[in-house]
């Protein structure tokens, strides 16, 4: 045998070892005993890499309400995007790979849920989000970090992807609203109905495009119309200009290539 092909088999090995015990290195499991920000700080993750995760799994856990010892394994972490993130409770088990820029689950399923891009079928936009806007009964200039969406009274408001009723009531300038917490970040406020869909209740479970309510001008307001709201973190965000949250499905020789990375994993 030729020496250099000797050196490149030798090297090549030894390459393969480093990423080995460099995978190995990386595998950082957490156990619940605080919260998940702390118990992961103690574990070394850092401060992107925790809110990556909490992210990333949110849209199938709460993190609020994590239970002791539950277990996460997070395997590497560079740029702030861990390879894998598994989650594990006795009857609920997550698992996250990173495909992209994005994560999936095993069947190349994304994590996070697809946003509808309007929640009724709607005339026109009759206000845009905007941080001063003249009040027509206020009198006076006030932010306006919302949508409004003029459509014939009774008009059907859906939900705008999967998620948790959080407030269904009249709620003053809002009038009648909803309040739907999507994952752990997301929250969408639909307001000034006329009325809610039967037999919705706080708590409850709610899919992407099932009716909530209908549109109405209760509250505050001087006509028929949606204000709808998207609130990232609590923070108000312009539902027109916000890259919305897109579900996808890898398939074809993507999701071949996706399994076959996950298997290695
Ligand atoms: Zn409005």
């Amino acid at each position: 045998m030729r020496l250099h092909i000797v050196i490149k088999i030798i090297s090549f090995t030894l390459i393969i070892f480093l990423i080995t015990l460099n995978a190995q290195a990386k595998n950082t499991k957490i156990t619940i005993k605080n919260s998940f920000y702390t118990d992961a700080k103690k574990q070394g993750l850092s401060h992107a890499t925790i809110n990556t995760i909490i992210r990333t799994l949110s849209w199938r856990l709460n993190f609020n309400a994590l239970r002791k010892n539950d277990k996460f394994s997070i395997i590497g972490s560079e740029k702030n995007h861990p390879d894998a993130i598994f989650f594990q409770r006795e009857n609920k088990n997550i698992q996250a790979f990173l495909w992209g820029k994005k994560y999936y689950d095993k069947n190349g399923k994304s994590l996070q849920v697809g946003f509808l891009k309007a929640p009724l079928k709607y005339q026109r936009i009759s206000s845009k989000f905007q941080y001063r806007r003249y009040h027509p009964i206020l009198k006076t200039y006030l932010p306006h970090r919302a949508v409004d969406y003029a459509a014939k009274h009774g008009t059907s408001v859906y939900a705008v992807a999967d998620g948790i009723i959080k407030k269904r009531k009249h709620m003053g300038a809002l009038g009648n609203a909803v309040f739907i917490q999507h994952g752990g970040n997301y929250e969408t406020v639909y307001a000034h109905l006329a009325g809610f869909a039967q037999k919705l209740r706080r708590g409850q479970i709610v899919k992407k495009g099932q009716i909530i309510g209908y549109v109405g001008s209760t509250g505050r307001s001087t006509g028929a119309h949606l204000h709808y709201e998207i609130r990232y973190n609590g923070k108000r965000k312009n539902p027109l200009r916000y890259k919305i949250p897109k579900a996808k499905q890898l398939s074809g020789n993507e999701l071949k290539k996706f399994k076959q990375r996950i298997k290695t994993l």
